[in-house]
């Protein structure tokens, strides 16, 4: 990535393969960084109190529910070093998130990966609750799951995932991982946060990352019942987060009107940009994200490169199991247009690769 950079420079290399945020935080972020920057000699806040306040209220939850974390990732690694180890097991989803597996390996646990919903299904490779309840056992610490999953783009209702917590012996956390919740438009909320008060094992994660345009800053968080709560907050570092990231996260909270600004311009580029590439020939799978996971079939490591060549970088997922499906972050309709330009040009070039 750092060569593609460098040789088409920032300007004209169009990243589509890190789901990031192509319209930027809120504009309040910057001059919050800029105040910050005086105290860049001093020790963050090692509570966050301010952060946790914001959120609690924007969540309504107790702020003793709240941990926040260097990302999100931080924490769900953390989450099986804290409840998982050797002779536990740890459920997780087929084409799941590829941080849950190895927050796993870390400690040494034993991973079930549960079948994800056939291709053909409504949901094709999403999350099947179903099989996730029947790979749980009485070792199983911790179940992850995310809503809407990376990289598939999938989701679950809620009423699903209630069930779901229902069926599940007390001795499993379940994590649901909503790094891209503020980008469904479902006509029900998907959230699993209502639950939290009847799931004293649910542990709800959300990010700045993604729809808060933060990535670079490192700040995420998670909501659970405070007894979780007070044996992370025993594991993690003193000053895991920063305090630009601290002042940033906390102001962007407070700019709602900007991420709906986000969440409508994505949904409206994503539903375009799945219809565009559609009617190329390629299937779309389902999406809620900030991105969509295509079939190109077996001229997908061909297109990528071609792609590439040109300075528009997907993000391959054969490593997740699907050597045919590139992933995309949806961008802005410029951005769009020019992705589909290049499809075209490709598609004009039957002799690019295997057919
Ligand atoms: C991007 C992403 C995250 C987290 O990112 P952080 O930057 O560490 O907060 C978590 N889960 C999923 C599914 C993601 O795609």
């Amino acid at each position: 990535m750092v060569a593609l950079r460098e040789r088409f420079g920032t300007l004209s290399l169009l990243e589509l393969g890190a789901n990031e945020n192509p319209y930027g935080p809120s504009p309040s972020v910057v001059p919050a960084i800029l105040s910050s920057l005086e105290s860049l000699h001093r020790y963050p806040d090692p509570r966050g109190a301010a952060l946790k306040q914001a959120l609690a209220i924007h969540h309504r939850v107790d702020v003793d529910q709240i941990l926040l974390g260097n990302g999100s990732h931080e924490l769900l690694m953390q989450f099986s070093q804290a409840f998982a180890g050797p002779d536990t097991d740890v459920v997780a989803a087929q084409f799941g998130f590829a941080v849950y597996t190895l927050a796993c390996q870390a400690v040494g646990a034993n991973l079930r990966i549960a079948a994800a919903y056939p291709p053909g299904h409504l949901m094709p490779r999403g999350h099947d609750l179903d099989e996730i309840a029947r790979s749980v056992t009485a070792a199983t610490r911790l179940v992850y799951l995310a809503n809407p999953n990376n990289p598939t783009g999938t989701w679950f209702e809620r009423d699903l995932l209630e069930r779901f917590l229902q069926g599940l012996p007390s001795t499993a956390l379940v994590v649901v991982d909503e790094a891209y919740a503020e980008y469904v438009t479902t006509e029900t909320s998907l959230s699993a946060v209502p639950l939290l008060a009847r799931y004293p094992n649910l542990i709800v994660t959300g990010t700045f990352s993604k729809c808060y345009g933060l990535a670079t800053l490192r700040v995420g968080y998670a909501l659970a019942d405070p007894a979780v709560v007070s044996v992370m907050e025993r594991l993690r570092e003193s000053f895991n987060v920063n305090s630009l990231g601290l002042a940033a996260a906390t102001v962007a909270l407070a700019d709602q009107a900007h991420v709906v600004m986000v969440r409508e311009r994505n949904a409206m580029q994503r539903t375009r940009l799945a219809e565009e590439i559609r009617q190329r020939g390629y299937p779309v799978h389902p999406s809620q994200a900030n991105f969509l996971l295509v079939e190109f079939g077996s001229r997908a490591a061909a297109i990528e490169c071609a792609l590439c060549e040109h300075g528009v970088v997907p993000r391959p997922v054969a490593g997740y199991g699907l050597p045919d499906c590139l992933r995309i972050t949806v961008g802005t309709s410029d951005q769009n247009g020019r992705l589909i330009g290049l499809l075209d040009d490709l598609t004009e070039r039957p002799n690019l690769g295997p057919v």
